[in-house]
């Protein structure tokens, strides 16, 4: 059992509770078993932190990461040998962890490396978190699929597509990922443009729907973002160029879902050619003001939006809290808000509200706690969390 005492709360992350500050009894299997006022909880033999008002927020969730990234260097993973894939991997999982993650959906890896990650959890080798796995991309035949060494499986009808989708459920994987349009980080690729055929997108979702999964559909561009939502994708990534008809869409449809990714955009302007190509650094300058014009429309238009980031593990690491403060810098997202993307939201577009994104009796016991009130100043993110409590494991930085 572990108590956090003197907690501050955040009233729509935090159901079931009114008032302000609170204590917070977590069972010894993980389960939030009482939330009270401070002081009144007594719990003989279990563990005390306390959080000394700060705010006690759900663990997070990162629902676009790639772990097998390093760094903005993406031809250097066609080097990696796959052990070094491996371990990177499980060190940038560990690192997700330690900045309060209790939840990543990976969105493409090589060498099948988060099935694999997932399997060492499950046999209790690693305490890393809770991973949601695509393993490679189902990718059209396209420009700049070489970049990312072999992280795409290329397909070019409904039966390559199958094929690859069981593919990737054989190898251990939850999800299918599809490119749906071009990217800007695919050498030569045109973000705008839709690159997979409706027969195609159709055939992965079924098979996905088929073995309990889904598909998560990358696409910029506003066709693709349409064809996503129609053939019944979970979620839009990136959804860069998204317009008013594709926000209808989404508005009315309570199965797919936007995942905007604002950390990349900004690391691809910071690095300023550094590592990233002429090509990649063109593309990130060209489009970031229609980008941040389009999703700040989505956000206004009441979408529930989730929390994603696409950032490599080096920028990850330097830069603490970078998704959330990037999505007020990049789309003018209000802070609490953004905490609510981060968590509630989130959970519920993972399908994953009944046991965790909130601090919720009978749910999981999976807290963070943050110096401040992030809710009030979302810069309190950029400092590492007091502590973070994840499966019997408390990490103190
Ligand atoms: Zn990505």
């Amino acid at each position: 059992m572990i108590l956090f005492k003197n907690c501050r709360i955040i009233k729509e992350l935090t159901e079931g509770y009114e008032g302000e500050f609170a204590d917070i009894l977590i069972n010894g299997d993980d389960i939030i078993e009482r939330i009270d006022k401070p002081g009144t909880i007594e719990a003989e033999g279990a563990f005390i932190v306390d959080a000394k008002n700060n705010t006690v927020l759900p663990g997070f969730f990162e629902l676009h990461t790639h772990l097998c990234i390093t760094d903005m260097n993406y031809h250097r993973l066609g080097t990696m040998s796959q052990a070094e894939n491996a371990i990177e991997a499980l060190s940038f999982a560990r690192e997700y962890l330690k900045q309060g993650y209790t939840t990543i959906r990976d969105a493409g890896t090589i060498h099948n490396v988060t099935a694999e990650l997932k399997r060492a959890k499950a046999r209790g080798t690693v305490n890393i978190p809770d991973i949601i796995s695509s393993g490679q991309i189902i990718t059209p035949t396209e420009n700049g699929n070489a970049t990312f060494a072999n992280m795409y499986y290329e397909a070019d009808s409904p039966y390559e597509v199958r094929k690859g989708c069981r593919k990737q459920f054989e190898l251990g994987n939850d999800i299918i990922k599809c490119m749906l349009t071009g990217a800007y980080l695919n050498e030569a690729g045109n973000p705008g443009e839709s690159i997979m055929m409706e027969d195609e997108l159709l055939e992965a979702v079924k098979v996905a729907k088929m073995k309990g999964g889904y598909v998560m559909g990358h696409a910029h561009g506003a066709e693709g973002i349409k064809l996503g939502i129609k053939c019944g994708v979970r979620t839009i990534e990136h959804g860069s160029f998204i317009d008013d008809e594709a926000i209808d869409m989404l508005k009315a449809s309570n199965k797919t879902f936007l995942v905007p990714t604002a950390a990349i955009g900004l690391a691809c302007l910071d690095d300023d050619g550094a590592s990233l190509s002429e090509d990649m650094m063109d593309k990130s300058k060209r489009y970031e003001l229609a980008e941040k014009a389009a999703v700040n429309k989505a956000y206004r238009a009441g979408l529930k939006l989730g929390f994603g980031s696409d950032i490599d593990k080096e920028n990850f690491i330097r830069y603490p809290g970078m998704e959330f403060y990037a999505r007020t810098e990049w789309f003018d997202f209000e802070y609490k808000d953004i905490l609510i993307q981060a968590t509630k939201n989130s959970a519920e577009i993972a399908g994953l509200a009944e046991e965790k994104g909130t601090i919720k009796v009978g749910k999981r016991g999976e807290l963070v706690v943050i110096e401040g009130n992030p809710d009030e100043d979302i810069y309190k993110m950029k400092k590492m969390p007091l502590y973070v409590y994840f499966q019997g494991e408390l990490i103190e930085n």
